[in-house]
Order: structure tokens, then sequence, then C-alpha cells
């Protein structure tokens, strides 16, 4: 839930999946205008602040973050 640590640009998994805390600073070519963890199905928080991501146990990642495993949610 909201209370989880968040994730740290820092933290190693982070770094290695290229995590932003803010979907429009990443540099990554990979990422498409509008992909934000909001909209990643790996994401169970709700549309704004920091909610879990199953690729980050125990942690939240920003609802505007980012990382090159972002999959669109289905609809
Ligand atoms: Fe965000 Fe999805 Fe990456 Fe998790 S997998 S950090 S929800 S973009």
């Amino acid at each position: 839930a909201d209370d989880l640590p968040h994730v740290s640009e820092s933290d190693p998994t982070a770094k290695a999946l290229g995590y932003v805390d803010d979907a429009t600073t990443t540099k990554d070519p990979k990422h498409k205008p509008g992909d934000a963890c909001a909209n990643c199905q790996f994401y169970s928080g709700a549309a704004t602040g920091y909610g879990p991501c199953q690729l980050f146990p125990g942690k939240s990642v920003s609802a505007k973050g980012w990382c090159i495993s972002h999959t669109p949610k289905k609809a």
C-alpha cells in the first residue's frame, strides 16, 4: 500500500530497470510518451501518489514513475 517504502532510483533493482520517479525525466528510448507506472499492468496502486509494483516487492513506486519493464494495463 501507500505506506511501503518508496523505491529509490539508486536502488540496484531500480537502476537495473532504469526506474525513474518521474517518467518525463527518463532519457531511455524505450519510453513512449504517456507511459507511466499508473498505466502499467504490474502496478496496483492509485492513479496518484505511490503504490505497489510486482517487480519491487516490499516497496512502492511512483504513479508517475516508469521503468523499462513497463507493460500497458489491459483494458
Ligand atoms: Fe512502474 Fe511498471 Fe516498471 Fe513497475 S514495472 S516500476 S509499475 S513501469
